[in-house]
Order: C-alpha cells, then structure tokens, then sequence
C-alpha cells in the first residue's frame, strides 16, 4: 500500500530555480502520479493522445492567456529545452538572413541568448550593464526601428534586477519572462513573444511556455527544422511530438492556484509584501548590504552581500539552523540570493528578517 503523502513545513525554500512551488501543487502532482482523474492510471503512462490528457495540455495553454490577459491573437506551447533553447529558436524564426536583431545584456542569461542569435544572423546590443557586473538597468536607449525584433530579459535571476518598464517597440518585442512570469501584472500585450522556462515560477523543470502572437511569425525566409519551427508546435497544437506531460501537467496545476488565489494582481501584492519586508532590512541592518541599483531591484530574486565577509560562514550557519534553504548567491555575484517566488509564503521571509535581525544583535 502506498503511504499517505506528507511533506515537511518546516523548510523555508528561497531556491532560484528549481524554485519553490505550492504545497497544494505538489499533493495533487504526487496523486496524478498515482492516479490520474481516477484513470486507473498514472499521470505518467498514458497517452498524451487521450482525452483526459488533451484537456490538460488545453487548460495549460488557456489558462495562460486568461491570466496574462492574451486575445486570440496569441497562440499557447509548451516545449522541452528550457528557455535556454528559446535563445536559438528566438532567432530561428524571427532573425533574417540580410537584417539584423537588437538585443539588451542585462545579465548572463541575456549574453547568452545574444550569443544563440549571433550564431543566426546579424546582432546588434543597444544596451549593456555587464561593466557594472550587471548590477543596474539600463534605461538610456530606443530600439531601432529597422530590426528584426527587439529581445529583452524582465528579470536578471542571477543578479537581482528587473525591468520595472518596458521600452516602446515598433519592432516585434520579444521577453524571456523566465523568472518573473506571473509575478506582477503588466501590460502583456505590448509583447509579441514572451518565454519561460517553468522551473522558476510555475513549474518543475522541463517544460517551456512560450506565447506568440502569430502574426510575427513565418517571415524569417529561413528553412526550419521542423522541432524548432514555433509554427509546427502551435498547428500541432503543442503536440507535434510527445510533450513534456508531467511538467505540463503541474504548470496547469501552479497556474490554477494563481487564479484560485486571485490572479497575477494578487500574486504582486503578495510578491511586493514579502519583497519590502526583505529589502527593508537590508537596508536597515548594519551587517548587509544590497547588490543592486536601487530602483531596478528584482521582487523577485533579492541579491545582498555582507560587509564583512568573514562573517558569512557563521550567517550561513544561523541560516542552516532556521532551516532556510536555497539562500547561497550565485557564484558571480556571490553572498545571498533570497529568491521570492509566487508561491513562496511571507512567513519564510519573516523567519530570513528574524535571522538577520538576531545576527545583528550577536555579530554586530
Ligand atoms: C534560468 C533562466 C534561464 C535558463 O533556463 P533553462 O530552462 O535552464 O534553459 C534563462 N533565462 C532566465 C531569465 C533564467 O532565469
């Protein structure tokens, strides 16, 4: 007999990615892992052909557009490759061979899709931080209006800034959306493609969402395989070949307990709640500091360092002890990544602020 599902409360998971995701998420995943909508069968050994299955991957795709606000002008898919492989497949179907694309570098994530690109055709960065280690956003460009398209990242996971506005496009303007799709609510429509890989915000590991306005698309004059072709996926209506079944199946899950919980519009005040609350001791307490520009500061992924750095190890330690996870700063950055996701609850950040607080008080 299979034992009842438990999982431990007691964890408070800051992890960038895989991130955290909705305990009630992951009792109904483990169930359909049991027992798919009382199939008999598990989630994992049918046919992404049955009925049961195709109302999934529906749902999956439309409950998208219902919460980013997407008309019918908009098409829905879900692939494999992580956003990484949207870097090239960006480029695939949207890049000609005599023009050329112009993208932001905002962080490693967006130096590498610009690298996929070059690969394709002709780029051009109308914007770089990467002298200041990626710490800001820069504001202080237009996008050419010749261009192909215009690629922007919304969130720099690994630095901790985000784009608080979006520049006027007259060209396609093209987002990975990666790390804080569904965080905030925004004007969605002044994208034509936005991508995310799921494990971030709304899913596990290894699906993709990627929606497109189709009116962008078939234009490149580019022969293209047909698994990277954005139109193959969406006449196969993101089942040209087997999909991601799982993953698909848990990012329709996390994304009706977006809805359920109120919607992108309650998922930013509870972000902005538990964001404050963070940077509000950053900035207060003596021992930290924060890594980024100000007024670009992610609400997503909280980036602080110490001022003393012989101190980390026993912050770490203090951190281990509250049985805070998933705190360690990217390698590039380096101290502490406090990443914030949706379904990360604001009791995790006031246990990280009363950490902080108590080392204060014993290390100050
Ligand atoms: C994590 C991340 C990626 C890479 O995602 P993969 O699914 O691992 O390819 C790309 N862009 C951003 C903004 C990310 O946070």
């Amino acid at each position: 007999m299979v034992k009842p599902i438990t999982m431990s409360q007691k964890v408070h998971n800051f992890s960038a990615g895989p991130g955290i995701l909705p305990d009630e998420v992951i009792q109904q995943a483990a169930q359909a892992v049991l027992n798919f909508n009382s199939t008999g069968l598990s989630l994992l050994e049918i046919s992404h052909r049955s009925k049961e299955y195709v109302a999934v991957m529906d749902e999956a795709r439309d409950i998208v557009k219902r919460l980013l606000g997407l008309g019918d002008d908009y098409d829905v898919i879900y692939l494999g490759g992580g956003a990484s492989l949207q870097f090239a497949m960006v480029a695939y179907n949207l890049l000609t061979v005599d023009n050329y694309a112009a993208y932001t570098n905002t962080g490693v994530w967006a130096k590498k899709a610009i690298k996929e690109a070059k690969m394709m055709g002709k780029v051009t960065v109308v914007a770089s931080s990467e002298d200041k280690n990626y710490n800001f956003i820069p504001k202080d460009y237009t996008v050419p209006n010749d261009a192909d398209y215009f690629h922007c990242t919304s969130n720099n996971t690994i630095y901790g800034t985000q784009m608080k506005a979006f520049p006027k496009s007259a060209v396609p303007l093209v987002c990975d959306m990666s790390s804080d799709i569904f965080s905030r609510v925004l004007d969605f429509t002044q994208f034509d493609l936005i991508y995310a890989g799921a494990q971030k915000n709304m899913g596990p590991a290894g699906a993709t969402m990627v929606a497109v306005k189709k009116s962008i698309l078939g234009k490149s004059g580019r022969i293209i395989p047909s698994m990277l072709d954005y139109n193959i996926h969406i006449e196969g209506e993101s089942m040209y070949n087997t999909p991601p079944v799982f993953p698909v199946y848990c990012v329709m899950l996390t994304l009706q307990w977006v809805e359920k919980m109120g919607g992108i519009a309650a998922m930013e005040k509870r972000n902005n709640a538990k964001a404050e609350l963070l940077y509000n001791e950053i900035d207060r307490n003596s021992l930290f500091v924060g890594t980024t520009a100000k007024e670009d500061r992610s609400y997503m992924n909280l980036c602080f360092v110490m001022k003393d750095e012989s101190k980390e190890e026993a912050f770490s330690q203090a951190l281990k002890v509250a049985n805070i996870s998933g705190l360690k700063g990217h390698r590039s950055v380096g101290g502490f990544r406090a990443s914030i996701y949706n379904a990360l609850p604001i009791e995790s950040v006031q246990v990280l602020v009363d950490v902080m607080k108590q080392f204060e008080q014993t290390h100050a």
